[in-house]
């Protein structure tokens, strides 16, 4: 983004970005100065807003969400780092090149017909025998036969590479998709939930809409593995995996944790819609009853307990993460088989005694 401000106007949102950034405690790094100069240059309502939010609530702009700010706006791209992707990448670039070389070579051939062609026209207007007639329309004929092959490799050659460069799209697509899949479970990972309440919390900022988080733990899972075994417990991670799929809507997403921890992120939602969503999760898990179907043995029921968190605009997703976790330590607390919101906590905070 090219700055043209004249010298008097730039000195000027220099100055306001440096008090802006002074009065919030923010080192004036080129960085961050980008980021103050274009706000107070007015460049970028998304990024104004969002550092209004912050400053509005008193939110502390510590580096990591300096650097946060700074990469969602000036940075394009993420940058990819695994060298599988960079090797697909490699190979859809050579197959572009070996486009490019055809190309080129019907080009060639192209420009060899015309240049027959031309030759032609003049021959057909000082021919005035049939011989020479019929002798340039000989020539015309065999070049345009020639040309015909030459278009008709050409167009096999660029289908062969389309579908070659499609097949690698897909390969592309399959090993992001891996990447950030659970293999068990078939639901995001750890790795995909951490982008993905970065950029959530990045998205309820900018709009300044609500986020909740949500944390589940299967209550006594060590007993029902030891009960069952590894690999039934296996299959009700599975089930558990679908149920959540099934229970959470549009922008929510699902996510295990680890083992047998699984978390929801829900956008444009506060504690209480939270709540009703957690409830409707552990009334699913709790009520169900969980069958062998190759031994047709009843294993009885399982129930989880949940922890609910809402973001504060501004704060470290850590404290986010440790919100929901200490709610949900709460729940098992308190009997397991429940839901638990970090409300219901700051509630018990308080007493008369
Ligand atoms: P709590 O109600 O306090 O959560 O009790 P718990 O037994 O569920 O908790 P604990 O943390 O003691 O044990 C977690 C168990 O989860 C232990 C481990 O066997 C099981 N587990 C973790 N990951 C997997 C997995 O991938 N597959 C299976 N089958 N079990 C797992
Ligand atoms: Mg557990
Ligand atoms: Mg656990």
């Amino acid at each position: 983004m090219p700055i043209s401000d004249s010298f008097e106007q730039a000195i000027e949102f220099a100055k306001t970005a440096l008090q802006g950034m002074t009065a919030n405690s923010v080192p004036p790094t080129p960085e961050n100065f980008m980021v103050w100069y274009t706000h107070v240059a007015g460049r970028n309502p998304n990024l104004s807003h969002m550092l209004s939010i912050l400053t509005d609530n008193n939110q502390e702009i510590t580096n990591t969400i300096s650097e946060d700010i700074y990469n969602r706006f000036f940075v394009s791209a993420a940058t990819v780092e695994d060298d599988a992707l960079h090797a697909t990448a490699e190979r859809i670039n050579e197959e572009l090149r070996r486009i490019m070389d055809y190309i080129g070579e019907a080009g060639d051939g192209v420009s060899q017909y015309g240049e027959t062609l031309s030759t032609a026209k003049s021959d057909l207007s000082s021919a005035n025998e049939q011989v020479g007639l019929k002798e340039v329309i000989a020539r015309v004929l065999n070049e345009t036969q020639k040309m015909e092959i030459i278009n008709n490799k050409l167009e096999q050659k660029l289908n062969d590479s389309n579908s070659e460069v499609n097949q690698l799209r897909e390969d592309l697509e399959d090993m992001r998709k891996e990447a950030l899949t659970d293999s068990l479970t078939g639901i995001s990972n750890r790795k995909m939930f951490d982008m993905e309440l970065r950029n959530a919390a990045r998205d309820a900022m900018e709009k300044g809409e609500d986020l909740s988080l949500m944390m589940i733990d299967i209550d006594y899972f060590k007993k029902f593995n030891d009960t069952h075994g590894h690999q039934v417990g296996d299959e009700v991670l599975k089930l558990l995996a679908n149920t959540l799929n099934k229970t959470v809507k549009g922008s929510d997403i699902a996510a295990r944790y680890g083992g047998e921890e699984f978390a929801v992120i829900l956008p444009t939602t506060n504690l209480d819609g939270a709540y009703s969503v957690g409830e409707a999760i552990r009334t699913r898990i709790s009520t169900k009853k969980l069958v062998n179907r190759q031994t047709n043995t009843d294993l009885g029921k399982i129930t989880v307990s949940v922890g609910i968190s809402q973001f504060k605009y501004g704060e470290k997703l850590t404290d986010l993460i440790r919100r929901a976790d200490q709610a949900l330590y709460s729940a098992k607390n308190l009997g397991r088989n429940r839901v638990i919101s970090q409300m219901d906590m700051e509630k018990d905070a308080l007493s008369f005694d």
